[in-house]
């Protein structure tokens, strides 16, 4: 975990390219939970190689605060490259079982994937697409590569 000029933490390097960040939006978690973050630098390797098997580009994780909002995670997707921008906040995840965790990342890995189809003109309804990406997080764990066989599935 590294902390940047912006004073956000975050997990996985920002790509040059990349031209968002979480400050535009949201404010910085002070003390993300270490636990948590132990688990999501476990879970990163992973997690890159998948956002590679999707197309995306590589991963980087932000640790935010949400505010008011009743948010847990967050993604943003920037082009040119794809970099996939994830956001976590690790305190609604403190009495969560490590799986939840990455639960949480693959669902938004998910939308990122399901959003960079739109330009082959798949559009589906958001609640179709919640429902799609939470199956594919969820299987993911059982078994990783039929997971993502069937999200890319979804993509002609
Ligand atoms: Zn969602």
């Amino acid at each position: 975990m590294k902390r940047d000029d912006c004073e956000f933490y975050h997990v996985g390097e920002r790509d040059s390219a990349c031209e968002y960040h979480p400050t535009w939006d949201y404010a910085p978690e002070e003390e993300p939970d270490e636990g948590i973050v132990k688990v999501i630098e476990e879970f990163f390797l992973p997690l890159y190689r998948t956002a590679k098997q999707l197309g995306l580009g590589k991963p980087v994780i932000y640790f935010f605060d949400p505010g008011e909002e009743e948010i847990v995670g967050k993604c943003v997707r920037e082009l040119p490259n794809n970099v996939a921008i994830l956001l976590l906040h690790t305190r609604s995840h403190l009495d969560c079982p490590a799986e939840e965790v990455a639960i949480t990342l693959l669902h938004e890995l998910g939308h990122l994937y399901i959003e960079s189809c739109a330009v082959y003109d798949v559009f589906l309804e958001t609640e179709q697409e919640e429902r799609i990406v939470e199956e594919f997080a969820r299987d993911y764990l059982h078994d990783a590569e039929a997971a993502v066989e069937k999200l890319i599935s979804f993509c002609p």
